[in-house]
């Protein structure tokens, strides 16, 4: 059965790139019905955070990828965080180094430094040569006798590693480029490099599914696999597959501090979960040739790692807003208008709350549902509904001002006011259009002054709807405030 993890450090916002590869191991495990472990690998408390934790577990809710094993739901494996796992840690460790897989290593930090520079200098590999590796019990008594403290490290073998990257095919690292590495801090603390294997060994996960950036720890990881196995820790090595990197402006790669990455911006301009998801799942994958909009569950169902493209990913906002854009309007009416809630209340509305009218709201959503790129534009595109006064923008009048405005303004609210206002928005329509036949000027340049008049605006929901949803009395009012 498969058995996938999504195991982020908890520091910082989560960012897109994490949610890419949460969203790739939770499709992969729905897609094979298997089960998917959600692990908080907070064992660096410098910089680990609850908050960090705790909006981990809120962006997940929010983005509907849910866990089968994890914080909150628990699971055969418990607990899911590293920091209460130490126990484990500290007895692998100890096995380790009783089967001799690892050893103490007592080098200092300038001991290293002076070695590998003098590699470099050589033309040699300059990781780490070694030194340690063969102690003598007189030659670890002298160095604790100095008050050395040692950390745990791992022996790598002397044959090179070779694994079928489930993205990139076959790989082969020889050991010149994977030296012994440290697992265990001099004060006892146990590094990334052991707890994440050992966690993946213990949790029996058979797919890690990672960014590129972890590559070069596979063969590591690889390694320390074997040795969990022939300790009995481990009953298989698991299958990897490195998704792609994601390059952001300029070609570089998306990092972390780019505004463009956090997660939470995504959802403060009101992008849909299922949007951004869809969106993120092209980071590296594709649908199909001729199709990028689809619904989460089609992607569960075409999902595959062996799909999955090696090369670097390109982030594209301005996909990502079309692609959100098509997501709003596949809502149905209703769920649009729920999913527009949040922000017709404080602090996005403009307006007191005592003037918000919701049926005018219903029936002006379905206008709005085909026009928004994100959700967080409907505020703008119905203040003029909920306000007492339309937004002032003197840049807009300035636009709209071509021609003789008053002149326009005089006759179309005289044929505004002798309009059928009964009989939905088309008699509104005709009365703008005689207006402007009257002055000598198309639909489109009569209804801009009128648009400004009545919304404050250049642009914005179709208009006659919106007068009619507005009423005869307010659009007059707002037009003969216009005027004076
Ligand atoms: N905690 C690691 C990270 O956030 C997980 C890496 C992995 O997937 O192995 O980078």
């Amino acid at each position: 059965p498969v058995r996938v993890r999504f195991c982020p450090s908890p520091t910082g916002n989560p960012h897109v790139g994490l949610v890419r590869t949460a969203l790739f191991n939770w499709a992969f495990a729905r897609h094979h019905g298997g089960t998917m472990v959600f692990r908080i690998e907070d064992t660096d408390a410098a910089r680990d955070s609850e908050e960090s934790y705790l909006q981990l577990l809120d962006s997940l809710r929010w983005l509907g990828l849910d866990w089968d094993e994890g914080p909150e739901v628990g699971g055969p494996h418990t607990p899911y965080r590293q920091s209460q796992r130490m126990d484990i840690y500290k007895d692998v460790a100890d096995k380790l180094l009783e089967g001799g897989y690892a050893y103490h290593c007592y080098c200092t930090a300038e001991e290293l430094d002076l070695r590998r520079e003098a590699a470099r200098a050589a033309g040699k590999p300059s990781g780490y040569d070694g030194h340690c590796r063969e102690l003598t019990a007189e030659q670890i008594a002298a160095y604790e006798a100095e008050g050395r403290s040692a950390i745990v490290r791992f022996r790598m073998p002397d044959q090179p590693i070779t694994f079928r990257d489930l993205v990139r095919g076959e790989l082969t690292f020889t050991p010149d480029n994977v030296p012994d590495y440290g697992i265990v801090r001099a004060n006892g603390a146990p590094l990334y490099t052991l707890v994440n294997p050992v966690d993946d060994a213990l949790m029996e996960i058979t797919h890690v599914l990672r960014g590129e950036d972890l590559l070069s720890s596979t063969p590591r990881q690889i390694a320390l696999y074997k040795a969990l196995m022939e300790l009995g820790i481990a009953k298989a090595i698991p299958e990897f597959g490195h998704l792609p990197y994601v390059m952001g402006e300029g070609n570089k790669k998306l990092s972390k501090r780019d505004p463009q990455s956090s997660l939470n911006l995504y959802r403060e301009r009101g992008f849909l979960p299922e949007g951004l998801l869809n969106y993120l799942s092209l980071l590296g994958w594709s649908f199909s040739a001729d199709q990028d909009v689809f619904t989460i569950p089609q992607m569960v169902e075409k999902f595959d790692i062996a799909d999955v493209n090696a090369n670097p990913a390109r982030f594209d906002l301005k996909k990502a807003e079309s692609i959100n854009a098509d997501h709003i309007r596949m809502l149905d009416e209703k769920a649009f208008v729920a999913a527009c809630e949040p922000w017709l209340q404080a602090p996005h509305a403009p307006w007191a709350p005592e003037d918000f009218d919701r049926a005018a709201w219903e029936r002006i959503a379905p206008h709005a549902q085909t026009r928004l790129t994100v959700l967080s534009e409907i505020t703008q595109n119905v203040d003029f509904l909920f306000l007492q006064e339309p937004v002032e923008d003197e840049a807009s009048w300035q636009k709209a001002m071509k021609g003789d405005p008053v002149a326009l303004l005089t006759t179309a609210r005289a044929k505004l006011e002798a309009a059928d206002w009964t009989s939905g928005p088309e008699p509104l329509k005709e009365a703008v259009l005689a207006a402007g036949e009257e002055h000598g000027l198309k639909l489109g340049k009569a209804q801009a002054p009128v648009r400004v008049a009545v919304t404050g605006r250049t642009v914005g929901l179709p208009l006659f709807e919106s007068l009619e949803i507005l009423g005869k009395e307010r659009t007059l009012a707002r037009i003969d405030a216009a005027l004076t």
